[in-house]
């Protein structure tokens, strides 16, 4: 099957000559999941163009397009004939045209540009988007990117945006409680965010900044565990935050890290198995330790991830997608 992959082109931080790549440079969900679901529909033997990630690294049955504007979008795709298109840019990248049959997976909150054939990460997601039949289809990984550690470090990790809504200060507070140190990586763009952070809990915050390549895998496999403790508010775009589809959590889980989550948006969904959801209301140093003491191994975690979310698992989903919209059905 001929794919077109469409993402939104973003400028990459740390280099702004450059756009951010598939897979990304540094920080970069949706550029994730568009590489380890192209690692599964090349495995399946699909052919796929690339677009709005231009300079992503070439690869066997990839042609990476320059184009980022629309038009030039456009052209590309018509040029290249697919037989579907996958859109994740919530249409911003795509032409008013009719590019047909399409698939669009929305990455983001609230209710997608475009309602027709749409795949939601989440039932959570899907259902503050107005939708209740929609297919769900959840993040993908894949085991070769990333390393497994069944011994860890005395670290915990937070992973991602450091802002408000992905609820960096309570991953602080709960290692303070746990007497364990929190690695902090990943971009910073609300400074005043991060002073506070490393004001309030100087002994117990490491901030390593954006990472990527083999510091970013490392990082993920040796931490005792990952802690995703979404919030509900904060969000980027106003409104309540409902986590949508948390990359991050298929990653550690992937490694051998379980995550120590809170009960947002998708992450009571995918988290029991690969870890633990925390109850709601102030967390005791008594509460944190325990938490710590009864996470699940780091082989029946790795297992789990592998079997729920591996890349050809995801891929054949999306492959019986695709062929729903091509031939000729519609959902909302
Ligand atoms: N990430 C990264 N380097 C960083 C911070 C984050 O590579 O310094 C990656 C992380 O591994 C994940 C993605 O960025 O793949 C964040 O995706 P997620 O869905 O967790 O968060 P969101 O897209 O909502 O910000």
């Amino acid at each position: 099957m001929k794919v077109a992959m469409v993402i939104p082109p973003y400028r990459y931080g740390a280099d702004p000559t450059q756009w951010i790549t598939v897979p990304p440079q540094g920080y970069g969900g949706i550029q994730w999941v568009v590489a380890t679901l192209m690692d599964g529909l090349l495995e399946a033997g699909c052919e796929i163009l690339l677009l709005g990630a231009p300079g992503s690294p070439a690869q066997e049955g990839v042609t990476v397009s320059a184009a980022v504007e629309t038009d030039e979008i456009h052209t590309a795709v018509e040029a290249f004939g697919p037989d579907i298109v996958h859109d994740h840019s919530n249409t911003a990248a795509l032409p008013a045209g009719n590019l047909r049959p399409i698939v669009s997976t929305h990455h983001l909150n609230g209710a997608p540009e475009r309602h027709t054939n749409g795949v939601y990460l989440s039932r959570a997601q899907r259902s503050a988007a107005g939708s209740s039949s929609a297919p769900v289809i959840r993040l993908p990984v894949n085991p070769a990117r990333y390393h497994f550690q069944e011994e860890k470090d005395d670290y915990l990790l937070f992973l991602g945006r450091v802002s408000a809504h992905k609820g960096v200060r309570e991953a602080a507070a709960f290692a303070h409680a746990a007497d364990v140190p929190l690695t902090v990586a990943g971009p910073a763009w609300e400074k005043d965010y991060l002073e506070a952070l490393l004001a309030d809990f100087p002994h117990t915050v490491r901030y390593v900044g954006e990472v990527g390549g083999s510091a970013r895998t490392r990082l993920i496999a040796h931490a005792r565990a990952q802690l995703v403790l979404s919030q509900p508010w904060g969000g980027p775009f106003g409104g309540r935050w409902i986590e949508p589809g948390a990359t991050v959590v298929s990653e550690a889980a992937v490694s051998g890290t379980p995550v120590i989550a809170t009960d947002n948006g998708c992450l009571p969904e995918i988290v029991p198995g690969v870890g633990t959801i925390l109850p709601a209301g102030q967390i005791t140093p008594g509460d944190a330790k325990q938490v710590l003491a009864s996470l699940p191994a780091a082989q029946a975690v790795r297992e789990t991830a592998v079997d729920r979310w591996g890349h050809h698992t995801v891929a054949r989903q999306y492959l019986a997608v695709y062929n729903r919209a091509v031939s000729g059905e519609a959902w909302t």
